[in-house]
């Protein structure tokens, strides 16, 4: 394609106007749809409405476990026999501490989630209590994720001060009873409803990678653009060994790059978030990432580890962005590079190749 196509593209999503079906699915799948100019166009729009600014948050898996669902993609759920280390809620202090602990190390916003179906009016009381205290301690965002809610609930919690409630789509209405058979897309749908109308802004993502058809994938974008989802999560799915799917998709990064692009065309002014599985199918690409998408989490997601928090922040750093928070990111840098042990700086002795292992790898040594 040439360049008046890509100028047009980002054109048309920064106006707000509604991207062909037949052009989003171009996005994904064309081989005449340049990545590079695809990512110049994306980064316009992000740029457009976020500046060079990222967002980092940080989850905290408050419970783990004791999940009555059977969401076969989770290490959580019930049909699930994966090695996690069930808990309970975690108490308040445990909860607090680990906002500071968000807020110290330059998190935007800190995201609590609860396992389960969905909360008890006891549980919507504690978390309001919880984001009330956590929102006077710390210049800090706040979003749940509690499951199922309905509007009075949703209400409790935007009286508390929440920001934004999460509830994932995950995936397509068509393919969803493919991942969970203990509630529906509906169900999923009515929540981001529900919170909606209790003035909560609405955090939903997707999961890439369980088997979808690229027209899931396009439903997902176009449902999260109906419902006007302020954030959008993209994960591309781990495995988990015992989990009920088990096959590790074939993703490469130019296809998970695509995807955000297309998230961001479609969602032009929605947080787009690198979520779980960057590290794993972005590679060497993952700093391009950064272009359409203007978030990311940091510290790992639920039940799958991320990567160290330092090489995260140079990858920000070195890419020319900076982090909304009132750290800077060089001071969330020098602080990591205290703590963890030295990264390869090519200088010095550290430089050097000495061992014959390495310089003679065809050589028997000492045997
Ligand atoms: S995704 Fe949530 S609701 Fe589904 S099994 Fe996991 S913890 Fe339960």
């Amino acid at each position: 394609m040439d360049t008046p196509f890509y100028l047009e593209l980002a054109g048309q999503s920064m106006a707000g106007r509604l991207l062909p079906r037949a052009i989003a699915k171009d996005i994904l799948s064309a081989g005449n749809i340049d990545l590079m100019p695809l990512l110049d166009a994306a980064y316009t729009v992000r740029k457009t409405f976020f500046g060079k600014q990222v967002t980092i948050h940080i989850i905290n898996n408050a419970q783990n476990g004791y999940c009555s669902e059977d969401c076969r993609y989770c290490a959580q759920a019930k049909s699930s026999e994966a090695d996690i280390t069930e808990y309970p809620v975690k108490s308040d202090e445990e909860i607090l501490l680990e906002a500071k602990n968000a807020y110290e190390k330059g998190a935007y916003r800190y995201c609590m989630v609860f396992a389960g179906r969905g909360p008890s009016q006891g549980r919507i009381e504690r978390l309001a209590r919880l984001i009330r205290e956590i929102k006077s301690r710390y210049h800090i965002e706040v979003c749940v994720s509690a499951g199922l809610l309905d509007q009075e609930k949703a209400r409790v919690l935007a009286q508390a001060g929440l920001d934004r409630l999460n509830h994932n789509l995950n995936t397509s209405a068509r393919y969803y009873p493919q991942i969970c058979t203990t509630h529906t897309f509906e169900d999923r749908l009515n929540t981001l409803k529900a919170a909606r109308q209790a003035g909560l802004q609405i955090c939903s993502g997707v999961i890439i990678g369980m088997g979808e058809e690229i027209e899931d994938v396009l439903d997902m974008a176009y449902t999260l653009r109906d419902q006007k989802a302020e954030s959008i999560p993209v994960n591309f799915f781990i495995p988990i060994k015992g989990t009920r799917i088990t096959r590790r998709p074939d993703l490469s990064p130019g296809y998970c790059l695509r995807v955000l692009c297309l998230f961001r065309f479609l969602n032009p002014e929605a947080d787009i978030r690198i979520a779980a599985g960057r590290e794993v199918y972005l590679r060497s690409m993952e700093v391009m990432a950064l272009y359409p998408a203007n978030s990311l989490f940091l510290d790992g997601y639920l039940n799958a580890k991320g990567d160290e928090r330092i090489r995260t922040l140079r990858m920000i750093k070195d890419a020319g962005f900076s982090i909304e928070s009132d750290h800077s990111l060089d001071e969330l840098i020098a602080n990591e590079a205290e703590n963890s042990k030295p990264l390869f700086t090519g200088q010095g002795a550290e430089a050097l190749i000495k061992d014959l292992k390495d310089l003679r790898p065809h050589l028997s040594h000492g045997k």
